[in-house]
């Protein structure tokens, strides 16, 4: 039986752990961020609920979609960062029905937008730091500066914060 070796098994759960509340550390923020988010489309939006489901129903084929799954579809896209990523998305795997309601799962089903591959994530979203990392990526609305490179930054250098 081969021997345990207790440092990097103590090394193991430590960045386990530390990922874990990483990620649920993220959760009241994602959520906060989304539902300001949901407020504002609803504002610019016709007032309305869909009752066919119209992404799962017609994927790509926009022109059948009703007028509150289209609007809230153009109002999304809006806040995609990257045309690669709207391009990309299998309209067959998100709910626009949950769009228009102010519920944690209307977020979650508006977040899955801007997550890459979003089939392959079976529980919540929101608790993979895969589907979060995709997330803070393509919505405009985490301004993520991609030419960061905080590794690199000089002690010399003061960072300039707000006041
Ligand atoms: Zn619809």
């Amino acid at each position: 039986m081969a021997v345990i070796d207790q440092n990097k098994l103590d090394n193991f759960i430590s960045v386990a752990l530390g990922l874990k509340f990483c990620v649920s550390g993220l959760q009241d923020f994602i959520l906060d961020t989304m539902e300001t988010i949901h407020q504002n489309i609803l504002q610019q939006i016709p007032v309305g609920f869909c009752n066919i489901n119209c992404s799962r129903k017609y994927g790509n084929g926009f022109s059948q979609w009703c007028n509150i799954c289209r609007s809230w579809k153009d109002e999304l896209h809006k806040l995609c960062r990257y045309k690669k990523q709207w391009d990309k998305i299998n309209w067959k795997e998100i709910d626009t029905i949950d769009f228009p309601h102010s519920t944690p799962d209307s977020y979650e089903a508006i977040s899955k937008v801007f997550v890459r591959d979003v089939h392959q994530f079976r529980q919540g979203i929101y608790q993979d730091l895969g589907a979060i990392t995709s997330l803070f990526m393509n919505m405009k609305t985490f301004s993520i500066d991609n030419h960061a490179n905080i590794g690199r930054y000089s002690t010399t250098q003061k960072r300039q914060f707000c006041p």
